[in-house]
């Protein structure tokens, strides 16, 4: 599963489609959403917080205390996709797998095209043994992001247990050079 964090302090994630954002932008200029305060300020500043916070439990394995700061931040800013996203993961790490769906589709409706929540998507129905759903979902993550390293991977070991090796064995290629290439 996937996680959206930044290390840049002038910078953040959209909070909608995920791309650097220098924090006093008004508007995103790839998915075009307009911030009604500067990012780092008022309640979208607020949000952020929560969200960085959500970040930083979750990363130290404290899961409920990180679907507590997403959950804050999604109420103060409605379409934080990104918040949505994470809380999936979070809720999937804490074995609750529908409430992690509710919020990848959620995630998606709010940004059709956002990759990741396809992908954590893929892997939550993976692991219901799902697979049929869980391929559609690779798939379009793939589509959306074709440098998703880890999409190609699970999608192999579905292809793999479906017994298609030729396509599983093409997808672990294709993993391996991705890797290669951001090493
Ligand atoms: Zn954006």
């Amino acid at each position: 599963m996937k996680l959206f964090s930044w290390n840049r302090s002038k910078f953040v994630d959209c909070p909608s489609c995920g791309i650097t954002v220098g924090k006093d932008s008004l508007i995103c200029r790839k998915c075009g959403m307009r911030f009604e305060t500067r990012l780092d300020s008022g309640y979208v500043g607020e949000a952020i917080d929560h969200y960085k916070k959500g970040i930083r439990e979750q990363k130290s394995g404290r899961h409920k205390e990180a679907i507590t700061h997403y959950t804050a931040a999604i109420e103060l800013l409605p379409i934080y996709t990104l918040a949505y996203n994470n809380r999936g993961v979070a809720y999937q790490e804490s074995g609750e797998i529908e409430n992690a769906l509710l919020d990848y589709e959620h995630a998606i409706k709010l940004q059709r095209k956002l990759a990741v929540a396809y992908y954590n998507k893929g892997v939550a129905y993976k692991v219901l043994g799902k697979l049929q759903h869980a391929l559609i979902n690779f798939d379009v993550s793939i589509r959306f992001n074709s440098t998703l390293a880890v999409a190609y991977d699970h999608r192999g070991t579905v292809y793999q247990s479906l017994g298609k090796h030729l396509y599983a064995s093409k997808d672990f290629n294709t993993a391996r050079r991705l890797k290669a290439d951001t090493s």
